[in-house]
């Protein structure tokens, strides 16, 4: 995520630090302060929220490590004021696999709330009403409470929070994934309102926390409904086979030339016949302005190894695109290069497969290109 602060790398994630998280922790001063806290008392609130997003980085570990079973990276974990953000590379299709995935990171916070129960004096959990009574004494039973909050807030069926996706993946026991994603996301958006509401009159992070869970399902429900219409079909299928390429060698200017030319964007760099990288248009906009127009389209490039062979299916061509941000592929058969996979042909084949379908009766389809990202806020 940009703007964020790295904290490190752990188990090859890296964990980092939204930079708004500062004006949480400066939040928590303001209201200590106005409180009339003592310096003491306030450091005590700042350590409190400190542990609770520690938990809540052992939370995204929980998801994190449970993906890692099934063979599935996390690339990072994002700490932002309104609670952890895992980016698994993707979400197991697997029903079951999803469920154990979802209900991974409640269950830490149940297991922390297990480990702290020893040192917790019954009575004392539950019992600071605000963040501002926290202190020493009270410190442990109140991050017990805390965790037991975050397993249960995080069991609500508000897709795409965990609960949201434990609802997906009994939904997917029976139903087709594209249609389970479209009846999670809608229960999920009506509880994210609900949110939005209840936080306009009690609590600003429930606001936050409603729009980001109502935009997340939309971005699930698209991309779900991309990969489904995908289908069987190969990279083949939606290719190009008549396309330009740059010269490895050549000047920006001529990258502008074929840019006004005609209606593509996007183009290989060939090298000796063999492509070697890609150039974009917002790549040869920033080049033109920073260079000139006799800056190299060699040190303009996205230099990627990322390439195809034709038989590959679109559903695992189009998501690892996606992730590298390439807008454009080279495909081969066998070790001749063929064709090219653009991401604007891609998005025509999906919106021409996703026409016929809903003229086949189903008027319910969204596209939506959002990045293929797995996201659990906690
Ligand atoms: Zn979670």
């Amino acid at each position: 995520m940009k703007n964020s602060l790295q904290l490190g790398i752990i188990g090859g994630i890296k964990v980092t630090v939204h930079w708004t998280f500062v004006l949480l922790i400066g939040w928590i001063v303001f209201i200590n302060l106005r409180a009339g806290s003592t310096a003491e008392n306030t450091l005590w609130s700042v350590l409190f929220v400190l542990l609770i997003f520690g938990c809540v980085v052992l939370h995204e570990f929980g998801h994190a490590l449970a993906a890692k079973r099934y063979g599935i990276k996390t690339r990072s974990i994002t700490l932002l004021p309104i609670g952890g953000l895992a980016s698994l590379e993707s979400m197991p299709e697997k029903p079951k696999q999803e469920l154990i995935v979802a209900v991974a990171g409640p269950v830490v916070n149940l297991l922390i709330a297990a480990i702290l129960l020893p040192f917790v004096n019954p009575a004392d959990i539950f019992t600071a009403d605000s963040i501002v009574a926290v202190h020493a004494g009270n410190l442990l039973p109140n991050l017990f409470s805390v965790n037991i909050i975050l397993a249960v807030f995080n069991m609500l069926p508000a897709f795409p929070m965990d609960g949201g996706r434990v609802l997906r993946a009994l939904l997917g026991f029976k139903f087709k994934r594209h249609i389970a994603t479209r009846v999670a996301a809608s229960i999920g958006q009506a509880i994210s309102v609900g949110f939005i509401l209840l936080g306009l009159f009690f609590n600003p992070f429930l606001v936050f926390i409603g729009i980001f869970i109502f935009i997340g399902a939309q971005a699930e429900v698209g991309s779900t409904k991309t990969q489904f219409m995908m289908a069987d079909f190969t990279v083949k299928d939606a290719m190009i086979r008549d396309f330009h390429t740059l010269d490895y060698d050549a000047p920006i200017s001529s990258a502008v030339q074929l840019l006004l030319n005609g209606q593509e964007k996007n183009f290989l760099v060939m090298q000796n016949g063999d492509p070697a990288g890609t150039l974009d248009r917002n790549q040869i906009i920033k080049a033109l302005s920073e260079k000139g127009k006799d800056g190299k389209i060699a040190e303009a490039m996205h230099k990627s190894a990322l390439s195809f062979q034709q038989n590959t299916l679109l559903k695992e061509a189009w998501p690892k695109m996606q992730l590298n941000r390439q807008v454009i592929a080279p495909i081969y058969d066998g070790d001749q290069l063929v064709g090219a996979l653009d991401n604007e042909n891609i998005l025509e084949f999906v919106m021409i497969k996703e026409a016929t379908e809903k003229s086949q009766g189903d008027h319910n389809a969204v596209t939506n290109f959002n990045e293929n990202k797995a996201t659990n806020i906690v």
